[in-house]
Protein backbone atom coordinates (compact mmCIF):
# COMPACT_ATOMS: atom_id res chain seq x y z
CA UNK A 1 0.00 0.00 0.00
CA UNK A 2 0.90 3.20 -0.49
CA UNK A 3 3.20 5.17 2.27
CA UNK A 4 3.18 8.81 2.75
CA UNK A 5 6.11 9.70 4.91
CA UNK A 6 7.10 12.70 6.41
CA UNK A 7 9.72 11.58 9.30
CA UNK A 8 10.90 13.17 12.28
CA UNK A 9 14.38 14.25 13.37
CA UNK A 10 13.14 14.13 16.88
CA UNK A 11 11.13 11.79 19.92
CA UNK A 12 12.39 9.07 18.62
CA UNK A 13 15.78 6.36 19.40
CA UNK A 14 17.53 5.68 16.61
CA UNK A 15 18.29 1.98 16.27
CA UNK A 16 18.88 0.93 12.91
CA UNK A 17 17.38 -2.73 13.46
CA UNK A 18 14.19 -3.84 11.54
CA UNK A 19 15.30 -7.53 13.65
CA UNK A 20 14.21 -5.53 16.67
CA UNK A 21 10.51 -5.81 15.49
CA UNK A 22 8.13 -8.58 17.80
CA UNK A 23 5.32 -6.81 17.93
CA UNK A 24 2.54 -4.67 16.63
CA UNK A 25 0.95 -1.82 18.88
CA UNK A 26 -2.35 -0.44 18.13
CA UNK A 27 -3.56 3.07 19.34
CA UNK A 28 -5.58 5.76 18.74
CA UNK A 29 -4.79 9.71 18.40
CA UNK A 30 -6.87 10.51 21.58
CA UNK A 31 -7.27 13.78 19.94
CA UNK A 32 -8.93 14.81 16.63
CA UNK A 33 -5.81 15.91 14.07
CA UNK A 34 -5.58 13.91 10.97
CA UNK A 35 -2.56 11.52 9.92
CA UNK A 36 -0.22 14.17 8.06
CA UNK A 37 -1.06 16.73 10.87
CA UNK A 38 0.43 14.41 13.30
CA UNK A 39 3.73 13.81 11.59
CA UNK A 40 3.76 17.10 11.15
CA UNK A 41 3.45 17.72 15.01
CA UNK A 42 5.46 15.45 15.95
CA UNK A 43 8.64 16.14 13.25
CA UNK A 44 7.88 20.47 14.63
CA UNK A 45 9.00 20.16 18.07
CA UNK A 46 9.76 17.82 21.12
CA UNK A 47 6.63 15.98 22.67
CA UNK A 48 8.35 12.71 24.33
CA UNK A 49 6.30 10.59 22.54
CA UNK A 50 5.60 9.51 19.05
CA UNK A 51 4.61 6.37 16.54
CA UNK A 52 6.08 4.92 13.15
CA UNK A 53 2.67 5.20 11.33
CA UNK A 54 -1.07 7.28 11.41
CA UNK A 55 -3.67 6.05 9.96
CA UNK A 56 -6.09 9.13 8.49
CA UNK A 57 -9.68 9.86 8.06
CA UNK A 58 -9.59 9.04 4.51
CA UNK A 59 -7.67 5.77 5.32
CA UNK A 60 -4.65 7.31 3.72
CA UNK A 61 -1.39 5.98 6.27
CA UNK A 62 1.96 8.87 7.12
CA UNK A 63 4.84 7.48 8.78
CA UNK A 64 6.92 9.72 11.17
CA UNK A 65 9.23 6.90 12.24
CA UNK A 66 11.31 4.68 10.08
CA UNK A 67 10.31 0.56 11.34
CA UNK A 68 14.36 0.66 12.15
CA UNK A 69 13.92 3.30 15.37
CA UNK A 70 12.50 3.15 18.02
CA UNK A 71 9.38 5.13 18.27
CA UNK A 72 8.27 6.13 21.82
CA UNK A 73 4.06 5.38 21.57
CA UNK A 74 3.91 2.18 24.61
CA UNK A 75 6.41 3.11 27.90
CA UNK A 76 5.07 3.60 30.99
CA UNK A 77 6.02 3.11 34.46
CA UNK A 78 4.67 -0.12 35.01
CA UNK A 79 3.36 -2.79 32.62
CA UNK A 80 0.69 -5.23 32.31
CA UNK A 81 2.93 -7.10 29.37
CA UNK A 82 5.58 -9.35 30.23
CA UNK A 83 7.61 -8.27 27.07
CA UNK A 84 6.20 -5.72 24.37
CA UNK A 85 8.30 -2.77 24.91
CA UNK A 86 9.17 0.35 22.78
CA UNK A 87 12.12 -1.16 22.07
CA UNK A 88 10.94 -4.39 20.04
CA UNK A 89 7.46 -2.94 18.57
CA UNK A 90 6.05 -0.72 15.91
CA UNK A 91 3.22 1.97 16.71
CA UNK A 92 0.53 2.17 14.90
CA UNK A 93 -2.07 5.09 15.33
CA UNK A 94 -5.35 5.33 14.30
CA UNK A 95 -7.03 8.83 13.68
CA UNK A 96 -10.11 9.14 15.70
CA UNK A 97 -13.76 11.06 15.34
CA UNK A 98 -15.21 12.44 18.67
CA UNK A 99 -19.35 13.21 19.08
CA UNK A 100 -18.94 14.79 22.77
CA UNK A 101 -16.74 13.90 25.69
CA UNK A 102 -12.86 13.97 25.04
CA UNK A 103 -12.56 12.12 28.06
CA UNK A 104 -10.20 9.45 27.80
CA UNK A 105 -12.98 7.03 29.34
CA UNK A 106 -15.92 8.26 27.29
CA UNK A 107 -17.91 6.96 24.91
CA UNK A 108 -17.75 9.21 22.26
CA UNK A 109 -14.76 8.18 20.49
CA UNK A 110 -15.15 6.38 16.82
CA UNK A 111 -12.90 5.57 13.86
CA UNK A 112 -14.26 5.45 10.24
CA UNK A 113 -14.73 2.50 8.55
CA UNK A 114 -11.91 3.92 5.83
CA UNK A 115 -9.14 4.12 8.92
CA UNK A 116 -10.06 0.47 9.95
CA UNK A 117 -9.51 -0.74 6.81
CA UNK A 118 -6.46 0.99 5.79
CA UNK A 119 -4.82 0.22 9.46
CA UNK A 120 -5.60 -3.55 8.86
CA UNK A 121 -4.12 -3.59 5.72
CA UNK A 122 -0.50 -2.31 7.12
CA UNK A 123 -0.69 -3.91 9.74
CA UNK A 124 -1.25 -7.25 7.64
CA UNK A 125 1.54 -5.81 5.34
CA UNK A 126 4.30 -4.79 8.16
CA UNK A 127 3.29 -8.76 10.04
CA UNK A 128 4.05 -10.33 6.63
CA UNK A 129 7.30 -8.17 6.14
CA UNK A 130 8.90 -8.48 9.91
CA UNK A 131 6.99 -12.49 10.79
CA UNK A 132 5.02 -10.71 13.16
CA UNK A 133 2.19 -13.32 14.21
CA UNK A 134 -1.46 -12.31 15.29
CA UNK A 135 -0.89 -12.74 18.40
CA UNK A 136 2.10 -10.46 19.31
CA UNK A 137 -0.78 -7.78 17.48
CA UNK A 138 -1.83 -6.24 20.40
CA UNK A 139 -3.30 -2.89 22.24
CA UNK A 140 -1.89 -0.04 24.16
CA UNK A 141 -4.21 -1.38 26.62
CA UNK A 142 -2.59 -4.54 26.49
CA UNK A 143 0.72 -3.44 27.29
CA UNK A 144 0.86 -0.75 29.80
CA UNK A 145 -3.70 -1.01 30.49
CA UNK A 146 -4.00 2.53 29.10
CA UNK A 147 -7.63 3.34 28.13
CA UNK A 148 -6.58 3.39 24.35
CA UNK A 149 -7.53 2.64 21.61
CA UNK A 150 -10.30 3.59 23.45
CA UNK A 151 -12.79 2.05 20.97
CA UNK A 152 -11.19 -1.38 21.07
CA UNK A 153 -11.01 -1.33 25.19
CA UNK A 154 -14.82 -0.14 25.10
CA UNK A 155 -15.94 -2.12 21.99
CA UNK A 156 -18.73 0.06 21.98
CA UNK A 157 -18.81 1.05 18.53
CA UNK A 158 -19.21 -1.54 15.08
CA UNK A 159 -15.34 -1.43 15.00
CA UNK A 160 -14.31 -3.60 17.53
CA UNK A 161 -11.29 -5.43 18.77
CA UNK A 162 -12.32 -8.95 17.75
CA UNK A 163 -12.93 -7.66 14.30
CA UNK A 164 -9.78 -6.31 13.92
CA UNK A 165 -8.16 -9.73 15.47
CA UNK A 166 -10.03 -11.32 12.94
CA UNK A 167 -9.00 -9.63 10.04
CA UNK A 168 -5.70 -9.45 10.68
CA UNK A 169 -5.68 -12.97 11.40
CA UNK A 170 -6.53 -14.03 7.87
CA UNK A 171 -10.48 -14.95 8.50
CA UNK A 172 -11.61 -13.19 5.91
CA UNK A 173 -13.65 -14.60 3.20
CA UNK A 174 -16.46 -13.54 0.40
CA UNK A 175 -19.82 -12.45 2.31
CA UNK A 176 -21.45 -15.59 0.58
CA UNK A 177 -21.94 -18.90 1.76
CA UNK A 178 -20.07 -22.38 0.52
CA UNK A 179 -23.13 -23.31 -2.12
CA UNK A 180 -22.51 -27.00 -0.58
CA UNK A 181 -22.96 -25.75 3.10
CA UNK A 182 -26.33 -23.84 1.88
CA UNK A 183 -27.81 -26.95 0.08
CA UNK A 184 -26.72 -29.14 2.73
CA UNK A 185 -28.48 -26.73 5.96
CA UNK A 186 -31.61 -28.75 7.39
CA UNK A 187 -33.74 -26.79 9.31
CA UNK A 188 -34.95 -27.70 12.50
CA UNK A 189 -36.91 -24.49 13.17
CA UNK A 190 -37.27 -20.77 13.05
CA UNK A 191 -36.06 -17.61 14.73
CA UNK A 192 -36.53 -14.05 15.56
CA UNK A 193 -33.18 -11.07 15.82
CA UNK A 194 -33.56 -10.23 19.32
CA UNK A 195 -31.38 -7.11 18.82
CA UNK A 196 -30.49 -4.33 16.09
CA UNK A 197 -27.62 -4.35 14.01
CA UNK A 198 -26.89 -7.99 15.24
CA UNK A 199 -23.33 -9.24 13.17
CA UNK A 200 -23.84 -12.53 11.41
CA UNK A 201 -20.76 -14.43 11.13
CA UNK A 202 -19.18 -17.03 8.45
CA UNK A 203 -17.71 -18.78 11.32
CA UNK A 204 -17.73 -18.45 15.35
CA UNK A 205 -16.03 -15.08 16.19
CA UNK A 206 -15.12 -14.81 12.40
CA UNK A 207 -15.48 -12.73 9.29
CA UNK A 208 -18.95 -10.38 9.57
CA UNK A 209 -21.21 -11.41 6.51
CA UNK A 210 -24.04 -9.36 7.34
CA UNK A 211 -26.35 -8.15 9.80
CA UNK A 212 -29.89 -8.44 11.24
CA UNK A 213 -32.09 -6.06 13.08
CA UNK A 214 -34.33 -6.53 15.72
CA UNK A 215 -37.29 -8.77 14.63
CA UNK A 216 -36.17 -10.56 11.53
CA UNK A 217 -36.93 -13.83 10.87
CA UNK A 218 -34.33 -16.96 9.80
CA UNK A 219 -33.66 -20.93 10.20
CA UNK A 220 -32.05 -22.54 13.12
CA UNK A 221 -30.62 -26.30 12.89
CA UNK A 222 -30.38 -27.02 16.19
CA UNK A 223 -26.38 -26.87 15.96
CA UNK A 224 -24.46 -24.42 18.68
CA UNK A 225 -20.87 -23.61 19.12
CA UNK A 226 -20.23 -21.84 22.54
CA UNK A 227 -22.08 -19.03 22.86
CA UNK A 228 -22.95 -18.95 19.27
CA UNK A 229 -25.99 -20.35 16.76
CA UNK A 230 -26.09 -21.96 13.38
CA UNK A 231 -28.60 -19.53 11.21
CA UNK A 232 -29.17 -19.35 8.13
CA UNK A 233 -30.91 -15.97 6.80
CA UNK A 234 -32.60 -15.29 3.30
CA UNK A 235 -30.24 -13.28 1.65
CA UNK A 236 -27.00 -13.89 4.16
CA UNK A 237 -27.25 -17.75 3.80
CA UNK A 238 -25.37 -19.96 6.27
CA UNK A 239 -23.60 -18.49 9.51
CA UNK A 240 -23.24 -17.92 12.98
CA UNK A 241 -25.13 -15.69 15.48
CA UNK A 242 -24.48 -14.70 19.04
CA UNK A 243 -26.97 -17.03 20.98
CA UNK A 244 -28.53 -14.56 22.83
CA UNK A 245 -30.02 -12.36 20.16
CA UNK A 246 -31.73 -15.60 18.55
CA UNK A 247 -35.16 -15.92 20.26
CA UNK A 248 -36.83 -19.32 18.97
CA UNK A 249 -40.16 -18.88 17.29
CA UNK A 250 -40.63 -22.01 18.92
CA UNK A 251 -39.64 -23.53 22.51
CA UNK A 252 -37.50 -26.45 21.11
CA UNK A 253 -36.09 -24.40 18.30
CA UNK A 254 -33.28 -23.59 19.66
CA UNK A 255 -31.64 -24.81 22.99
CA UNK A 256 -29.83 -21.85 25.19
CA UNK A 257 -26.46 -21.84 25.21
CA UNK A 258 -24.94 -23.61 28.50
CA UNK A 259 -22.65 -20.82 29.63
CA UNK A 260 -25.45 -18.27 29.44
CA UNK A 261 -27.28 -20.56 31.99
CA UNK A 262 -24.84 -20.31 35.08
CA UNK A 263 -22.56 -17.67 36.30
CA UNK A 264 -19.29 -18.28 34.04
CA UNK A 265 -16.91 -19.87 36.49
CA UNK A 266 -13.70 -18.97 33.62
CA UNK A 267 -12.44 -16.43 32.19
CA UNK A 268 -15.32 -14.91 30.30
CA UNK A 269 -14.40 -11.91 27.72
CA UNK A 270 -18.02 -10.37 28.15
CA UNK A 271 -17.41 -10.98 31.98
CA UNK A 272 -14.21 -8.90 31.82
CA UNK A 273 -15.36 -5.69 29.60
CA UNK A 274 -17.66 -5.75 32.39
CA UNK A 275 -15.71 -5.29 35.26
CA UNK A 276 -13.22 -2.93 33.09
CA UNK A 277 -16.83 -0.81 32.47
CA UNK A 278 -17.59 -1.41 36.27
CA UNK A 279 -13.88 0.13 37.37
CA UNK A 280 -14.54 2.96 35.72
CA UNK A 281 -17.79 3.59 36.54
CA UNK A 282 -17.38 3.51 39.91
CA UNK A 283 -13.43 2.79 41.03
CA UNK A 284 -13.97 -0.47 41.82
CA UNK A 285 -11.15 -1.67 41.31
CA UNK A 286 -11.91 -5.25 40.10
CA UNK A 287 -8.98 -7.43 38.75
CA UNK A 288 -10.36 -7.83 35.24
CA UNK A 289 -9.68 -11.34 34.90
CA UNK A 290 -13.11 -12.45 33.22
CA UNK A 291 -14.20 -14.45 36.39
CA UNK A 292 -17.38 -13.45 38.53
CA UNK A 293 -15.64 -13.73 41.77
CA UNK A 294 -16.74 -12.18 45.21
CA UNK A 295 -15.22 -8.94 44.31
CA UNK A 296 -16.58 -8.53 40.89
CA UNK A 297 -20.07 -9.32 42.81
CA UNK A 298 -19.40 -6.43 44.87
CA UNK A 299 -18.33 -4.16 42.08
CA UNK A 300 -21.99 -4.85 40.63
CA UNK A 301 -23.44 -3.87 43.59
CA UNK A 302 -20.78 -0.64 43.83
CA UNK A 303 -22.15 0.13 40.26
CA UNK A 304 -26.03 0.10 41.50
CA UNK A 305 -25.53 2.34 44.43
CA UNK A 306 -23.76 4.51 42.21
CA UNK A 307 -26.11 5.13 39.75
CA UNK A 308 -28.73 5.71 41.85
CA UNK A 309 -27.55 8.11 43.78
CA UNK A 310 -27.00 9.62 40.16
CA UNK A 311 -30.54 9.08 39.22
CA UNK A 312 -32.42 9.08 42.32
CA UNK A 313 -30.37 10.86 44.71
CA UNK A 314 -30.17 8.14 46.63
CA UNK A 315 -27.60 8.92 48.85
CA UNK A 316 -26.49 5.31 49.51
CA UNK A 317 -23.28 4.21 50.68
CA UNK A 318 -20.98 2.95 47.52
CA UNK A 319 -19.42 0.25 49.73
CA UNK A 320 -20.60 -2.74 47.41
CA UNK A 321 -22.63 -4.10 50.59
CA UNK A 322 -26.48 -4.22 49.58
CA UNK A 323 -28.92 -3.44 52.32
CA UNK A 324 -32.27 -2.54 52.66
CA UNK A 325 -31.37 1.12 51.65
CA UNK A 326 -30.17 -0.58 48.69
CA UNK A 327 -33.43 -2.12 47.70
CA UNK A 328 -35.97 1.05 49.03
CA UNK A 329 -33.83 3.38 46.41
CA UNK A 330 -34.64 0.86 43.42
CA UNK A 331 -38.60 0.21 44.40
CA UNK A 332 -41.08 1.55 42.45
CA UNK A 333 -37.77 2.82 40.00
CA UNK A 334 -37.93 0.36 36.92
CA UNK A 335 -35.84 0.86 33.32
CA UNK A 336 -37.13 -0.46 29.90
CA UNK A 337 -36.49 -0.08 26.37
CA UNK A 338 -35.90 3.82 24.69
CA UNK A 339 -34.91 5.12 28.36
CA UNK A 340 -31.55 7.10 28.89
CA UNK A 341 -30.29 7.12 32.66
CA UNK A 342 -27.32 6.01 34.62
CA UNK A 343 -29.74 2.99 35.66
CA UNK A 344 -29.73 1.85 32.21
CA UNK A 345 -25.73 2.16 32.12
CA UNK A 346 -26.00 0.16 35.64
CA UNK A 347 -28.14 -2.37 34.14
CA UNK A 348 -26.26 -2.74 31.06
CA UNK A 349 -22.71 -3.27 33.17
CA UNK A 350 -24.37 -5.55 35.33
CA UNK A 351 -25.87 -7.45 32.65
CA UNK A 352 -21.94 -8.40 31.17
CA UNK A 353 -21.00 -8.80 34.84
CA UNK A 354 -23.18 -11.61 34.35
CA UNK A 355 -21.77 -12.58 31.33
CA UNK A 356 -24.86 -11.21 28.76
CA UNK A 357 -23.35 -8.50 25.90
CA UNK A 358 -25.81 -5.77 26.13
CA UNK A 359 -24.62 -4.69 22.87
CA UNK A 360 -22.91 -1.57 24.32
CA UNK A 361 -22.24 0.13 27.48
CA UNK A 362 -24.12 3.78 26.83
CA UNK A 363 -26.90 4.16 29.06
CA UNK A 364 -28.93 4.21 26.45
CA UNK A 365 -31.34 1.62 26.66
CA UNK A 366 -31.80 -0.16 23.02
CA UNK A 367 -32.21 -3.38 21.54
CA UNK A 368 -29.70 -5.43 22.20
CA UNK A 369 -30.02 -4.66 26.17
CA UNK A 370 -33.72 -5.31 25.98
CA UNK A 371 -32.48 -8.79 24.45
CA UNK A 372 -29.76 -9.10 26.66
CA UNK A 373 -32.42 -8.46 30.03
CA UNK A 374 -35.05 -11.09 28.04
CA UNK A 375 -32.91 -13.55 27.92
CA UNK A 376 -31.21 -12.94 31.30
CA UNK A 377 -35.31 -12.84 32.45
CA UNK A 378 -35.96 -16.31 31.17
CA UNK A 379 -32.49 -18.15 32.10
CA UNK A 380 -33.58 -17.04 35.88
CA UNK A 381 -37.49 -17.07 36.47
CA UNK A 382 -38.00 -14.21 36.40
CA UNK A 383 -40.82 -12.14 34.44
CA UNK A 384 -40.15 -12.03 31.02
CA UNK A 385 -40.66 -8.47 29.85
CA UNK A 386 -37.38 -6.97 28.61
CA UNK A 387 -38.27 -3.97 31.88
CA UNK A 388 -35.47 -4.12 34.63
CA UNK A 389 -37.40 -3.53 37.98
CA UNK A 390 -36.05 -4.19 41.08
CA UNK A 391 -36.42 -8.01 40.83
CA UNK A 392 -34.70 -7.97 37.86
CA UNK A 393 -31.62 -5.44 39.88
CA UNK A 394 -31.64 -7.66 42.65
CA UNK A 395 -31.42 -10.95 40.81
CA UNK A 396 -28.14 -9.44 39.00
CA UNK A 397 -26.33 -8.42 41.91
CA UNK A 398 -26.93 -11.76 43.53
ZN1 LIG B 1 -1.74 4.44 22.82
Amino acid sequence: MKINKLLTKINLTSANNTGRIKYIVIHYVGATGGAKANCQYYASQYVGASAHYYAGFGGEIWQSVEDKDIAWHCGAKSYKHPECRNANSIGIELCVRNKGSMADTSRDWYFEDATVASAIQLTRELMAKYGVPADHVIRHYDVTGKICPNPYVYNHTKHTWQDFKAQISGQQSAPTPHPAEASAWKATGTATCGGNSVRVRREPNGAVVGSLNSGQRFEVDGQTSGSWTHVNIAGIGVGWMATQYVVPDKAQAVQPAQAAQSVPATNNPIVRDGQIHCNNFCNAGLKEDGIRGAATVRGGVMVLQQAANMDYAAGLKVDGIPGAKTDAALSGHTVRIGESQEMVRALQILLMLRGYDPNGVDGSFGGGCDAAVRRYQADHGLTVDGIADVNTFMSLIA
